[in-house]
């Protein structure tokens, strides 16, 4: 089967040479295994920090060994009764063909209540970061105007939606494409502004006229700041992501005028879903209501092959996707 390798770290952004493709020999299921053949695999930006040998959240990747992260499968061999073949699996060792792993670190997933893909995206790790990140980190509340940035983007679009149907006054967003600006708004979002066109401070006095009372921060950078200068008094922030960070080399400034933090009296909060397990759950239950009422849409974007992951995890940091970033591997 086939794997992909880390091959040296990157310096900026990642590059072909930092990956490589390899064959390995497939060790059968031992007691209480099971053989996954994977089906998609998911890229993630979170996935470009753990290239870094930097002590963080997650432990870093190793140079030579295969790359992991969330991905579908089928069983295809079983020594285990809870886990049958040809039972559908979600784990995190995507970034191979086939995977050989203890039962007890896969997920049964229900192909039936939602497509295999689901699970990566709308009603997986995306889609539970963005109900985390509004409700117990922001603290939305019924009447709020909210700023949602990378907004097209998998946990960016899930935000905006759910923000509504959890009965946002108003839900802005931006973008980098006037594609993606177009699907937000048919997404619900009231308006959204492409920031590659318009710099973001004028952006969001265009879109949020009365100020913004949250912020859902998947950029960082001049988002931030603009968001600080725009928020209202006890204004909140949700900070999910830098992703305008992720490929700096050298350490990017702070915001210059996060002193407003003072006098408005606003809160900034920083949190990864995992601290958040107990949400997990309730959120799934909700989505699967919202998705079934058609108030919840997940786009994907579909790559194909193994051997193109690399070029779609390269092509996710530079913006290539709508909705979730996904490999298709069989
Ligand atoms: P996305 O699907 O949003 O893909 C990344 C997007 O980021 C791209 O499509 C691109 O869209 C945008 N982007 C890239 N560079 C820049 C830039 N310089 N400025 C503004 N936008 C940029 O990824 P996810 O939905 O998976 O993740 C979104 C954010 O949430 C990331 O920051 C990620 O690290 C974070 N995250 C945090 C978690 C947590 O637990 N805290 C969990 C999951 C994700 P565009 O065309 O609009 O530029």
């Amino acid at each position: 089967t086939r794997q992909i390798v880390l091959a040296s770290r990157p310096h900026g952004a990642p590059t072909d040479e930092n990956f490589r493709l390899e064959s390995v020999d497939l060790p059968e299921p031992g007691q209480g295994q099971v053989l996954v053949r994977n089906e998609i695999m998911s890229v993630d930006p979170y996935m470009r920090g753990r290239m870094n040998d930097v002590k963080s959240y997650v432990p870093p990747f190793q140079i030579d060994a295969p790359l992991d992260g969330g991905a579908v499968g089928e069983v295809i061999a079983s020594d285990s009764a809870e886990v049958p073949v040809g039972a559908h699996v979600l784990h995190g060792l995507g970034w191979r063909e086939h995977v050989t792993l203890d039962a007890s670190n896969v997920t049964v997933i229900d192909t039936d209540a939602a497509p295999a893909s689901a699970y990566l995206g709308v009603l997986g790790m995306p889609g539970v970061t963005a109900y985390v990140g509004l409700t117990a980190v922001a603290g939305m509340r019924e009447g709020d105007t909210v700023f949602i940035s990378g907004a097209a983007g998998a946990v960016g679009q899930v935000a905006g939606q759910i923000a509504k149907a959890l009965g946002a006054e108003r839900v802005v967003g931006s973008a980098g494409s006037p594609e993606k600006i177009e699907r937000l708004l048919e997404l619900g979002y009231d308006a959204a502004f492409n920031y590659k066109e318009t710099p973001v401070r004028e952006g969001l006095r265009e879109v949020a006229p009365d100020g913004i009372d949250v912020y859902f921060d998947n950029v960082g950078g001049d988002h931030l700041e603009a968001a600080i200068g725009h928020l209202n008094r006890f204004g909140r922030v949700a900070m999910c992501g830098a992703i305008s960070q992720y490929n700096a080399t050298e350490p990017a400034p702070g915001p210059r005028n996060l002193f407003q933090a003072i006098g408005k009296g606003l809160t900034l909060r920083g949190f990864i879903v995992g601290q958040y397990p107990h949400l997990a759950d309730e959120y799934r239950s909700q989505a699967a209501t919202w998705l079934a009422d058609g108030r919840l849409v997940g786009d994907e974007t579909f790559r194909d092959g193994l051997e193109g992951a690399p070029r779609a995890f390269m092509d996710l940091l530079g913006g290539a996707n709508t909705g979730k970033m996904l490999v298709r591997l069989s």
